[in-house]
């Protein structure tokens, strides 16, 4: 049970979360859901600089008859281990790449530097680059199943769930999750990576958003304050900060997002991206 009191719905009928969420006759239905926690009426895009840039180049040029060469890769601004073993089709995934390059990367995956030169190994002739099928079950495989992950609150129930409608959020529907937690709870990044932005983020009031080895993005917005700043490297579980109701909320929660990119509006489902890592939520 979401903890009453701490969720303003005074004039609105209190539905099933199942309801708002799969219901097919979802937005009348779903509508009396507005009054629910997190009202994000502002697009707080522009708050939320864009400090990655996605770029991914071979510094050799690469044609289907190269494929089975080991070649050089330059790491660019916004790669992942991931991201690379992804384009690059390297069979075995990031887990190979950084076992053939973890002299160069050292510890931790999730930081790699631009310009760092990374060896892909070739690839047999058996894997044609024109395959959609090879490609799309490889970047499947890249999945780093046994990487950590963890909750960004423990024990918190999900008072608004993913993809509920609502005319408050620019968006038309609910960019994450809201996790029910009063204030002063600590909030952790949910896996290792590396702060993008920490600050101010307009109507998600104090926010941090992190990049994770996978390529994917977690955002922890309306904090009372912040432990971490950008370009930091996190652990997973390490605190970024403590839970509030900054920005434009009717009460204390943690607001929580994936994405796809640094900015809002490339959201992704957040439960089912952290049971994909074997986290479940609520
Ligand atoms: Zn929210």
């Amino acid at each position: 049970m979401p903890a009453k009191g701490k969720h303003r719905r005074p004039k609105f009928l209190r539905l099933p979360r199942s309801i708002a969420v799969v219901g097919t006759g979802g937005a009348a239905l779903a509508l009396p859901l507005m009054g629910a926690v997190c009202a994000h009426a502002a697009a707080p895009a522009a708050a939320v600089p864009s400090a990655v840039q996605k770029v991914a180049t071979v510094s050799i040029p690469g044609t289907a008859a190269e494929k089975t060469a080991a070649k050089t890769y330059v790491v660019k601004t916004g790669d992942t281990l991931v991201k690379i073993a992804d384009r690059q089709h390297v069979s075995g995934g990031w887990k190979k790449l950084y076992a053939d390059n973890r002299a160069v990367v050292g510890g931790d995956p999730t930081v790699i530097r631009p310009g760092l030169k990374l060896t892909i190994a070739g690839q047999g002739a058996a894997q044609p680059a024109t395959s959609t099928a090879t490609q799309a079950s490889a970047a499947k495989a890249t999945g780093p199943a046994d990487a950590g992950y963890t909750l960004p609150v423990e024990g918190a129930t999900i008072g608004t769930g993913y993809k509920v409608p609502g005319s408050m959020w620019s968006s038309g529907y609910h960019t994450g999750v809201d996790f029910v937690v009063p204030t002063g709870t600590t909030i952790r990044s949910v896996a290792a990576g590396t702060v993008v932005s920490a600050g101010w983020g307009g109507a998600y009031g104090n926010q941090v958003v992190i990049q994770h080895a996978d390529g994917r993005y977690s955002q922890y917005a309306h904090m009372s304050a912040l432990s971490v700043a950008a370009g930091q490297t996190v652990t997973e579980g390490q605190q970024v900060g403590v839970s509030g109701a900054t920005g434009n909320v009717t009460g204390p929660h943690l607001h929580f997002e994936i994405r796809t990119t640094p900015d809002y509006g490339s959201d992704v489902d957040p439960v089912a991206y952290l049971r994909s890592y074997g986290v479940v939520v609520g």
